[in-house]
């Protein structure tokens, strides 16, 4: 393998190809890969995230699996490690942020780090070390009643210091807003007043293009993707990457084309309902699958007599209130589960029949078809909607997918996203 610049680690799977889209749209070839790397990957890549799902596990399993990820990545050699978490710091009151930094910046030999998520581009600031969504503090938005990582305090500063046995000072907006200098100035003052952790605040982008400025010769960075949107540069700056857009070039695909959506959002029902106007769609029913009714094989069936002519959808999506009918028919688990294995083995089905361009609509969903298709890895495309990039599945055969998660895109996703296909 080539000379890796920058390892990454993601605590989940959509946040890893939101920070892979960062550094693809930086100019770095970027590749995520599912869990820890088994086999080889290409050599042509600059930037490596792993994508864990260590976000609600227990802070123990987060700490391991986050070792075993960045051991892989120093038998790589990488310049810099970056440890990525969600924009709206989502944790459960035993980490996992704190803890799996502080495992990390041990094992690096690292005594002081920045955790800066904010998200500007998705309305995600930090003042005063206070995180907002949009106008509201993090603490009033929807966050607050997350069911796994409910946030009920906006001070970030404050949070953090109960995960982890550091300290955590701040960097405030007015030396932000100096510039990179003035940030390094005060990560020097804090780090020389024995502190671990600087929350750094961060109102747009040219804050955080600062800030990763800042943090140019820092071994560890922490954060959302927001802050790699510097990290870029600086390779750059230091002569070890060339930028260029064909960063986010993919080989073209020959194939047929198809939508999978297991996602009940509000976003996805309408690009569903939006693609049915002119595209012809099959529905799951968790209730029929649970009767033992095969609708993967009529689903296939009614797909290969179409496809030739055209892009199919294959959904589950459905309104709240079906949703909830199911839920209470079957329970919540069981009925998503049903529908997630009849979109699995739909996929798998699609692919067998020839599909290599393959949407994808669920996040959980999209964890699943991925797994199905034995894909352990995707090379990071080009950007459909924000946060939503084309990647390629790598397998023997390789398949483009479009992994979209809840809320994503606009209404015409589905659509938008073919007619720009690999
Ligand atoms: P999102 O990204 O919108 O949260 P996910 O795929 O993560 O989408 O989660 C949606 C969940 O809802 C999945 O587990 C999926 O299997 C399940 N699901 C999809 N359709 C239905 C349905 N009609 N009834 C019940 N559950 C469903």
């Amino acid at each position: 393998m080539g000379q890796l610049l920058l390892g990454c680690i993601a605590d989940d799977f959509t946040g890893g190809t939101d920070l892979a889209s960062t550094l693809v749209r930086g100019g770095m070839r970027t590749l995520q890969v599912i869990g820890v790397p088994q086999g080889p990957l290409p050599d042509d890549i600059d930037a490596v995230v792993i994508a864990l799902k260590s976000r609600t596990v227990s802070p123990e399993e987060a700490v391991s699996q986050s070792l075993e990820a960045l051991q892989w990545l120093r038998d790589a050699n990488c310049q810099q490690y970056f440890f990525k978490y969600c924009s709206t710091f989502d944790s459960t009151a035993r980490g996992n942020i704190g803890p799996v930094a502080d495992a990390l910046a041990d094992a690096l030999g690292v005594s002081f780090a920045v955790a800066c998520p904010a998200f500007p581009e998705n309305k995600r600031t930090i003042y005063n070390g206070q995180l907002f969504v949009a106008e509201q503090l993090l603490s009033e938005s929807g966050m607050r009643n997350h069911p796994l990582t409910p946030m009920t305090d906006a001070n970030l500063v404050r949070v953090l210091a109960q995960q982890t046995r550091k300290s955590v000072g701040l960097v405030a907006h007015p030396a932000v807003k100096k510039g990179a200098k003035a940030i390094a100035a005060a990560f020097n003052e804090l780090t020389a007043q024995g502190y671990g952790y600087a929350i750094v605040d961060a109102i747009d982008d040219a804050d955080l293009h600062a800030i990763g400025e800042a943090v140019a010769d820092h071994k560890l960075v922490t954060g959302g993707s927001g802050v790699a949107l510097g990290l870029p540069e600086n390779f750059c700056r230091a002569g070890l990457l060339t930028a260029s857009a064909a960063a986010s070039a993919l080989p073209a695909i020959k194939g047929l084309a198809a939508v999978v959506s297991g996602s009940c959002s509000v976003a996805t029902n309408s690009q569903v309902a939006h693609w049915q106007k002119t595209h012809p769609s099959f529905s799951l029913d968790p209730l029929l699958l649970a009767n033992g009714q095969d609708q993967v094989a009529e689903a296939l069936a009614w797909a290969k007599a179409l496809i030739h002519k055209g892009p199919v959808l294959i959904y589950g999506s459905a309104q709240p209130e079906t949703v909830k009918l199911a839920q209470q028919k079957l329970g919540v688990e069981a009925a998503g589960q049903l529908v997630e294995d009849a979109l699995s083995a739909v996929a798998v089905g699609l692919y067998e029949m020839g599909v290599r361009k393959l949407v994808v609509a669920g996040g959980e969903t999209s964890g699943a078809v991925v797994k199905a298709l034995a894909v352990d890895a995707l090379r990071i495309g080009a950007m459909i909607d924000p946060g939503v990039p084309w990647t390629l599945g790598l397998r023997d055969d390789p398949v483009a997918l479009a992994l979209k998660s809840g809320n994503f895109g606009t209404v015409d996703f589905f659509e938008k996203a073919l007619a720009n296909a690999p």
